[in-house]
């Protein structure tokens, strides 16, 4: 799973420098397929029934699950690009929010990219936490409580959670966001799964767009998705979507990477 991770690593990095006022969404879906096709990868994205294309871009009051279209980025926009590469069979999923600068609305631009780095945290502390995990629900439990320390009235979306990850790119376990009573599945050398907290700034109710798909804020306020899919190993863990393997995202939590094999 390290290929795949590392191939929709490449896809984000393709898009990231795109995320500018004047691109349109379809643009960034082009950058990605791109980059999947030219390492032999597949979409992942494309294999999932009834949906089309290799990303999805959800944008403002958009959280996830948002198509690629002719929508075009605006100054201020907060932009959550979700990407996934199937490679011989198995498979990477990750996510990332960029804010568009907009040098006439600089506190806009503040809140949110202050949304997008406590999101990108919880990420980071769900991923440390399983480090250390006994048991998967810790993994929430971290992400929750970092949420809760940033001081802000975040939501946390609960109608949508990470997964399990491997021969396809949405398996068993659940994984959830926030705390929850049952302590779920053993941590143990073979699991892999895709950890993405979904955090707004207002209520945590969403609803599904006429599209079918996108995932939106019910009262307007803006969402951030971050994501990364993580193995646990005989080692450690590696965060299969890092291509440091989340080194410089865990240090600030005093957890070392091991690579794998
Ligand atoms: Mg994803
Ligand atoms: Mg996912």
């Amino acid at each position: 799973m390290v290929e795949p991770g590392l191939i929709t690593a490449a896809a984000l990095d393709a898009v990231r420098p795109l995320i500018v006022a004047g691109t349109t969404t379809l643009q960034l879906d082009a950058a990605a397929a791109a980059v999947i096709a030219s390492r032999g990868a597949q979409s992942n994205f494309q294999m999932v029934r009834g949906y089309r294309h290799t990303v999805c871009v959800s944008v403002n009051d958009e959280v996830v699950h948002g198509i690629p279209g002719d929508r075009v980025l605006e100054p201020g926009d907060i932009v959550s690009v979700d990407a996934g590469a199937e490679y011989r069979g198995w498979n990477g999923d990750s996510a990332i929010t960029v804010v568009v600068p907009d040098p006439a609305r600089p506190e806009l631009v503040a809140d949110r990219a202050e949304l997008s780095r406590v999101t990108e945290g919880s990420l980071w502390a769900g991923i440390a936490a399983l480090a250390t995990a006994s048991h998967l629900a810790e993994v929430g439990a971290a992400v929750q409580a970092f949420i809760e320390a940033s001081g802000h009235d975040y939501g946390i979306l609960r109608d949508y959670v990470g997964h399990g990850i491997g021969r396809k790119m949405h398996e068993s376990p659940a994984v959830f966001n926030y705390r929850v009573p049952d302590s779920g599945p053993e941590v143990r050398p073979g699991l892999a799964v895709a950890i993405e907290p979904m955090i707004v700034t207002g209520s945590a109710v969403t609803s599904v767009g006429d599209d079918g798909w996108t995932v939106s804020t019910v009262d307007g306020s803006a969402g951030s998705h971050w994501e990364h899919s993580v193995a646990v190993h005989d080692d450690g863990i590696w965060v299969l979507t890092a291509p440091d393997g989340g080194a410089a995202g865990l240090a600030p939590f005093g957890i070392e990477p091991t690579p794998i094999g």
